[in-house]
């Protein structure tokens, strides 16, 4: 059962499988498209509630339950939310990241003991040194291993119940994690998990993928409609990257990167420098190879053919 209260994001992706049955209204009231407990829905609200998934979903915007919509919503998926509960103004709201950290550097730890028998410490360190320094690229953050006692976000893994979640995880949960200030990320050591970059599906479920995902839960974002992004709601094969929203989100909670591209901007003007150096000495050598007359050599010469003689006149 979700904890929304708590924030807490699940990550419901089924190991190797593509598709599952789903009650499709009990899909859109889990992932907040619907009030739950509803079952006296109107045909607007229905197809209002189908428009605004398919919107996340990347999906033409038909209002009906038509194949690719059922196809998607059985598609393994993250299991936070697309729309929350807004409990301020008690409206509804399209998840945009509220919840962030303070600081300039954020600090994350793996924990060693009672986690996973599955995936190795160093996998686990591995995976989340490299979100780590994918997400803070993108912004004024840093977001570094930490050994104190309660760093910022905490990754660890589990099976069924585990500490400190009331939450189970069941055979569809890879993983859930909670938004700042909680910032823990919980995996799901039933999970055969493989170190893969993208969500390959070659002998498991990429470590990383789930971890950099979670990662920009425990950082404040939700879900992104645009498939190509990090935080696309659905796992669906393709290769994610950080895409420039994912970038501008960043910025917009952890500022602008200082001179972010200063490096390789001065890489850039070097290189252009070269190129126009190595231009003009090849002018230089076409003008010696040039054997036209002197006269010849104008620019925009103005060329009359006059008795199969061609005529070059200079304009001054
Ligand atoms: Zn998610
Ligand atoms: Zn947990």
């Amino acid at each position: 059962m979700f904890h929304y209260d708590l924030l807490v994001v699940f990550l419901t992706i089924i190991p190797f499988l593509d598709t599952r049955n789903v009650d499709h209204t009990e899909f859109l009231q889990k992932y907040g498209y619907l009030p739950r407990g509803s079952n006296q829905l109107s045909s607007t609200s229905l197809s209002e509630a189908l428009k605004n998934m398919q919107r996340m979903a990347g999906l033409e915007e038909t209002g009906e339950l038509d194949e690719r919509t059922k196809r998607m919503m059985e598609r393994p998926r993250c299991g936070h939310p697309d729309v929350q509960e807004d409990r301020h103004s008690r409206g509804k709201r399209y998840a945009q990241p509220q919840f962030k950290w303070t600081d300039k550097v954020i600090t994350y730890g793996c924990k060693s003991a009672g986690t996973s028998t599955r995936i190795s410490l160093d996998d686990l360190r591995r995976t989340m040194h490299q979100a780590a320094s994918q997400w803070s690229e993108l912004a004024d953050v840093e977001i570094l291993e930490s050994s104190v006692e309660k760093p910022n976000i905490q990754i660890s893994a589990g099976r069924s119940s585990h500490y400190p979640c009331n939450v189970r995880f069941d055979s569809q949960t890879l993983a859930h994690a909670f938004f700042p200030p909680h910032g823990q990320i919980h995996i799901n050591d039933n999970v055969h998990f493989v170190m893969t970059n993208f969500t390959e599906r070659i002998g498991g479920n990429s470590l990383y993928s789930v971890v950099a995902h979670e990662m920009g839960h425990a950082l404040g974002f939700s879900h992104s409609p645009d498939s190509d992004s990090v935080m696309f709601a659905y796992d669906t094969p393709r290769e994610w990257k950080f895409t420039p929203m994912d970038k501008y989100r960043m910025e917009m909670y952890y500022g602008t990167k200082k001179n972010p591209t200063k490096p390789k901007e001065d890489e850039r003007k070097k290189e252009e420098r070269k190129k126009e150096e190595r231009g003009r000495k090849t002018e230089k050598e076409h003008e010696k190879d040039d054997i036209r007359p002197n006269e010849c050599r104008v620019d925009n010469p103005i060329v009359v053919q006059y008795r199969g003689e061609y005529l070059v006149f200079k304009v001054s």
